[in-house]
């Protein structure tokens, strides 16, 4: 296998390192508010990123895209670039990498134009409204209603663990329209703003302190029938059109190399007893063992480039992304916060905090991650009896409700 690269690709490596030693100013500056929204410095390296076509490629220039051919090579050079030197690739949150991508293949060309370029541009914040109490893993079991009344649908129901949902502006949600079919036809995806009367958003706190996110309550919310996106009973189709793109950000690669090279670097600094902490025959073996799982990450993502280069659908192989970058990324950020020792347990407010706390948040947060877009344990099922075509795993029965006893 010879992974050298043509000169043309040589030569884009060396335009991207340019750019980005030339906008350093830029984006060492946060991207977001304190709250989370993308901020004025974010919203401008957006638009530079656009520009240069290193975000927004392939999306046209009508809705706000850079309007260029896809180049799966030059987006991974781009990638490795910006992870080496520690860059934000550009605004990433569910409206842009999610709900932007479901309106290009399942929009109508006038939703397109409305929303897609100001979300790219960072102006409009989306969130997900797909769980509710009673269906995570079980999705296709949600039961939050919209009755059609003259032009609009009517909406009453909760949803939970909805990421962002207390600074967004719009919402894309799964809702049931056809009581009587069966569950997976009978649910439709509808726009709705989240200023519409008869939304309570009620913040959840998580393990790192803060509420990132939400219960939703709908009542009587009122939503014009136009903003369907997909067919009426279609919205299954749509919604998995969303996970892909979701499980698909979930877990890069270039990120579980880059947090480990950072690690590799606490480890070369700091001291236990005199002894630098990568000679530490332990954490010595943790880092090498997660370096190993990052290569075959990074070998894996390969693959799916020389699948996508062939015009062939990788198929599953995808869900091995999301399933073991998300675990990687939890696992690196525990060996950097043993690798701190004492300063590794503290958290936020403490002077002697290291990297402003990131590996503590990380820690935590990525724990999130390894649940949300679909568990692990899902991921696996999918992959084993989908993918490998192992016997599916028995259903419980139903209960005596279930059976409407
Ligand atoms: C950080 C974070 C952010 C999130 N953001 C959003 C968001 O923005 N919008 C949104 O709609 N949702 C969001 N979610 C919700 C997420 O999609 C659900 O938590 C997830 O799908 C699991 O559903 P559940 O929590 O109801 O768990 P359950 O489905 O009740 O599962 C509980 C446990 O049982 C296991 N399990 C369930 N069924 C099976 C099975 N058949 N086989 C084996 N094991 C099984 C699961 O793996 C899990 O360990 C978020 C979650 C997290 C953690």
């Amino acid at each position: 296998m010879d992974l050298s690269l043509s000169e043309n690709y040589e030569r884009y490596r060396a335009d991207v390192r340019a750019f980005l030693a030339d906008n350093e100013t830029i984006w060492r500056q946060p991207m977001t508010d304190a709250d989370g929204r993308p901020g004025e410095n974010g919203r401008r390296w957006q638009e530079l990123l656009i520009e240069r076509g290193y975000t927004c490629k392939t999306i046209p220039t009508e809705y706000g895209g850079h309007g260029g051919r896809a180049d799966i090579l030059e987006s991974f050079i781009t990638a490795e670039e910006f992870h080496r030197v520690g860059a934000s690739t550009g605004l990433a949150n569910q409206g842009i990498s999610m709900f932007v991508p479901t309106l290009l293949e399942c929009g109508t060309p006038e939703q397109r134009e409305r929303w897609i370029r100001p979300t790219i541009r960072g102006e409009i914040v989306w969130c997900q409204g797909y769980s509710e109490p009673g269906a995570g893993s079980d999705l296709a079991n949600l039961q939050t209603r919209a009755v059609e009344d003259g032009d609009d649908f009517v909406i009453n129901g909760q949803k939970i663990w909805t990421s962002s949902a207390h600074f967004s502006d719009m919402m894309f949600v799964l809702v049931r329209t056809e009581p009587n079919a069966p569950k997976h036809q009978g649910i439709s995806y509808l726009i709705l703003s989240m200023d519409t009367p008869g939304i309570d958003v009620r913040p959840l706190k998580t393990m790192t302190g803060r509420a990132e996110f939400n219960e939703v309550f709908f009542t009587d919310v009122r939503v014009p029938q136009s903003q369907i996106v997909g067919g009426r009973g279609e919205g299954w189709k749509v919604a998995n059109t969303t996970l892909k793109h979701e499980r698909g950000m979930l877990g890069d690669p270039g990120q579980a190399n880059a947090m480990l090279a950072r690690v590799a670097k606490i480890m070369e600094e700091e001291t236990l007893n005199g002894v630098r902490l990568i000679e530490h025959p332990i954490l010595q073996d943790r880092l090498l063992r997660l370096q190993a799982r990052a290569h075959a990450m990074k070998f894996h993502a390969l693959r799916l480039l020389t699948h996508g280069l062939k015009g062939e659908d990788p198929g599953l192989a995808r869900l091995i992304v999301k399933l073991n970058g998300t675990i990687l990324n939890h696992e690196i950020a525990a060996l950097a916060i043993d690798a701190l020792g004492e300063i590794g347990a503290l958290y936020e407010g403490s002077p002697h905090l290291r990297d402003k706390g990131f590996w503590q948040t990380t820690h935590m947060f990525s724990l999130g991650l390894i649940i949300g877009g679909g568990t692990s344990q899902i991921q696996k099922n999918i992959i084993s009896e989908h993918g490998l075509g192992m016997p599916r795993e028995p259903k419980p029965a139903p209960t005596a409700v279930q059976r409407g006893a």
